[in-house]
């Protein structure tokens, strides 16, 4: 799988400017036992660069797109981290394998609660999860040197701006299913001042609101 990256990131330079990812990122990607975080009948594929099921009609991200999104956030060993949708917890972990702390949010109640289970099972200290709409960020441990987002939205929640350090990084998937969905970083410079940048056309779940979830 890990060759398999590698590959992936090279055929995709011209869109990412990257070639390669970091050592920590690729050794994160070697460490996390992928197979862990997939349901038993995925277990075969888990170590293929795909996109698999997990239940409540989610999915666990490509590995590629883990490591690319990982990357994009340039992380030092004491960063803060938040992320939105944690789905399977395997982005997650992957996170806390480079990262000092990590907070993550699904809106799905039984995926925050499984997976805060198996990243305790697996021994990481340095993860916190609850279950809510990640639109409005996690104020309390706010600021973030890097936010990651693993669900589309049509447009980028402003709290998770605010919430971004400075000089601090947010990968995250902007569009919709009709006009195109493309991964996106922000950048807040040291002068507060926010840069954007498309980095290349993806596939996402959907990024679902509180009051759509509750309907
Ligand atoms: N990184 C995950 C990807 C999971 S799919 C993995 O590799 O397993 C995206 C996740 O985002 C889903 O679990 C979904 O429940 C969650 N999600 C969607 N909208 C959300 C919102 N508003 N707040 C928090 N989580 C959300």
């Amino acid at each position: 799988m890990v060759a398999q990256i590698e590959a992936e990131a090279k055929a995709t330079a011209a869109y990412t400017d990257r070639k390669t990812f970091s050592a920590a990122v690729m050794a994160a990607i070697g460490k996390v036992p992928r197979h862990e975080f997939v349901p038993q009948s995925q277990a075969p594929m888990a170590y293929v660069n795909a996109a698999l099921p997990i239940g409540f009609r989610q999915t666990i991200s490509q590995p590629y797109i883990v490591a690319l999104m990982t990357d994009l956030l340039d992380l030092e060993k004491s960063a803060v981290v938040l992320e939105i949708g944690t789905g399977s917890g395997y982005q997650t972990a992957v996170l806390a394998e480079i990262a000092k702390q990590v907070y993550s949010i699904d809106i799905v109640q039984e995926l925050a609660g499984e997976e805060t289970e198996r990243l305790k099972r697996l021994g990481y200290k340095n993860v916190v999860i609850r279950s809510g709409d990640g639109y409005d960020g996690w104020p309390e441990h706010a600021p973030f040197d890097g936010i990651l987002v693993t669900a589309v939205t049509p447009d980028v929640p402003p709290a998770l701006i605010e919430q971004l350090k400075v000089g601090g990084r947010m990968a995250i998937p902007v569009g919709n299913r009709i006009l195109g969905e493309d991964l996106m970083v922000i950048e807040k410079d040291q002068a507060g001042e926010i840069r954007e940048r498309l980095v290349l056309p993806v596939a996402f779940v959907p990024f679902t609101r509180a009051a759509q979830t509750n309907a």
